[in-house]
């Protein structure tokens, strides 16, 4: 895999499509019925994102909820026209390791379908909510393959909160599903602080963390070669967002830096190149082979 264009590299710039009220086992906000009476930030900050990315002529990935899809089809078919890749982050925003081989191959083929029909463009792409593919969950591969797509962006090399796979810390092909079938995995970026290695370019991690931090987790990315994997949400965004009754950790980690978000994505585009999960792998090529079905929505 060749990732530098002359002498710079290009990083993986990524955005996980879901509302305020999309968290992970949380039990005030886990009732899926009452979802659709939430008020709404994610079409706000979406298409912030959106507006930025056109400033600066970027192309990033977006792994979407089919429930946002489902939603909010006009924001989607937004994101294609810009040029974006469109990609799978679930449906429901399950975690992948609690749930059967069955119940993860409805509820993916749910989302891809959502997404292909008002997108128009073939999803290659998966991440799993709250990168939740954990050691004995690697049966989740197989099902992407069943599912055609092309490679996942679900390992998160040190361990967090929800899990953490030990896998290596750059673009490789993955090998421990059943069947042996490799699948091109884009595993979140790590960087070495003494002995421990942290995550330092997605979400919490990125609110949290000073800009000279960031900036030197992308030169030691950048030395070994190896490009930078940037994910955030339109909620790292939204300091207006409702606030949820959860654990004081969970609070900090939701809430912290909101403030410095956008500062911290125009310092991103500023400085270094981005471009999708796709064009990264070299998968790009065939990004708009099923046609949209305007009428479905
Ligand atoms: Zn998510």
């Amino acid at each position: 895999m060749n990732y530098s264009t002359s002498d710079t590299i290009v990083n993986a710039l990524s955005f996980d499509i879901e509302d305020w009220f999309h968290m992970v086992e949380i039990e005030a906000v886990s009732d899926t019925e009452k979802w659709s009476s939430y008020p709404t930030l994610v079409e706000r900050y979406t298409d912030w994102i959106l507006e930025q990315l056109d400033n600066t002529g970027v192309n990033a990935t977006f792994f979407m909820l089919g429930w946002i899809a489902d939603k909010y089809p006009e924001l989607v078919k937004r994101i294609a026209s810009g040029g974006h890749e469109l990609a799978s982050h679930s449906y429901w925003h399950r975690r992948v390791d609690i749930l059967n081989r069955k119940e993860f191959y409805l509820d993916t083929k749910q989302s891809i379908d959502a997404i292909e029909q008002r997108s128009g463009q073939k999803v290659l792409g998966f991440r799993a909510p709250s990168f939740s593919i954990t050691p004995g969950a690697e049966w989740a591969f197989d099902v992407m393959h069943d599912l055609d797509l092309m490679y996942d962006a679900s390992l998160f090399p040190v361990s967090r909160g929800h899990g953490g796979y030990p896998c290596p810390h750059k673009p490789h092909e993955f090998v421990g599903a059943p069947s042996g079938k490799p699948m091109m995995e884009l595993p979140m970026s790590t960087m070495k602080i003494g002995p421990k290695r942290l995550a330092f370019s997605g979400g919490g991690y990125m609110r949290l963390l000073p800009s000279w931090v960031i900036k030197r987790g992308f030169a030691q990315m950048h030395r070994q070669g190896l490009p930078t994997v940037v994910y955030l949400h339109p909620r790292d965004f939204a300091t207006d967002a409702p606030r949820v009754t959860m654990p004081l950790h969970r609070k900090f980690k939701s809430y912290v830096g909101l403030k410095g978000t956008k500062k911290k994505l125009n310092m991103l585009l500023t400085n270094y190149r981005f471009d999708t999960c796709a064009k990264l792998l070299n998968l790009s090529s065939d990004l708009t082979t099923c046609s949209p079905k305007n009428e479905l929505t």
